[in-house]
C-alpha cells in the first residue's frame, strides 16, 4: 500500500498515513487532496475520487510538544496496522516481546501487535525462546505520528473494505 504525506492546515508536513487513511479524511471533510496520483483512483458503492498523494489538514493541528508518544494497546495494533508481527497475518491482539512474567513492560519498544493464535503459542517466551522470529522490529511513533492516528481514530477500526483501489 502507498503512503499519502500529510500537511498541516499551514502546508508544514507532518508524517505519512496509508492510503486508506487519508481517503477516510478526505471523505469526512477532514482533509483536502493537494496532489492525486495522476492514475489511480479510490472506488467504493458511492464513492469515486482520485487516490491522494498529498492531503493536507483543513484544521490547523498543534502537535503536541512531548518527547514521547502515550503508549496503548490500541496504539501498538494502529501502528503495526494490524498485521501480526510473526505471521503477517491480521492481528487483535498485542504480544510482550519479553513477557510481563519476564519483567517485560507496556513499552512501544516491547509491545507489537500479534494474532490471538500467535499470542497463545509464544505464550511466556521470547520470541528466540519460542523460535518465532519478529517479522520487523517494534519503534517508538513519533509525537506527529501519534496526532495522526489519533485524528482517524474513531474510523479505523471500520476502515472501508468497500474502498478499492483502481487504475483509471
Ligand atoms: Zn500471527
Amino acid at each position: 500500500m502507498r503512503d499519502t504525506l500529510v500537511l498541516n492546515a499551514s502546508f508544514e508536513p507532518l508524517s505519512t498515513v496509508t492510503l486508506n487513511r487519508a481517503v477516510v479524511l478526505v471523505l469526512q471533510d477532514k482533509a483536502v487532496v493537494e496532489q492525486a496520483h495522476p492514475e489511480l483512483r479510490m472506488r467504493g458503492a458511492a464513492v469515486d475520487i482520485p487516490a491522494p498523494r498529498v492531503i493536507r489538514l483543513c484544521r490547523y493541528v498543534r502537535v503536541p510538544f512531548r518527547r514521547r508518544a502515550p503508549w496503548s494497546r490500541r496504539g501498538v495494533l494502529v501502528r503495526d496496522r494490524h498485521r501480526c508481527a510473526y505471521c503477517g497475518r491480521r492481528a487483535t491482539t498485542v504480544d510482550h516481546v519479553v513477557p510481563r512474567s519476564l519483567g517485560g513492560q507496556d513499552t512501544w519498544l516491547n509491545t507489537v501487535a500479534s494474532c490471538a493464535e500467535d499470542n497463545h503459542r509464544k505464550a511466556d517466551r521470547t520470541p528466540e525462546q519460542a523460535g518465532m522470529p519478529l517479522l520487523r522490529e517494534p519503534y517508538e511513533p513519533t509525537p506527529a505520528d501519534a496526532m495522526l492516528l489519533a485524528l482517524a481514530r474513531d474510523e479505523f477500526e471500520a476502515l472501508p473494505e468497500w474502498l478499492a483501489l483502481d487504475a483509471a
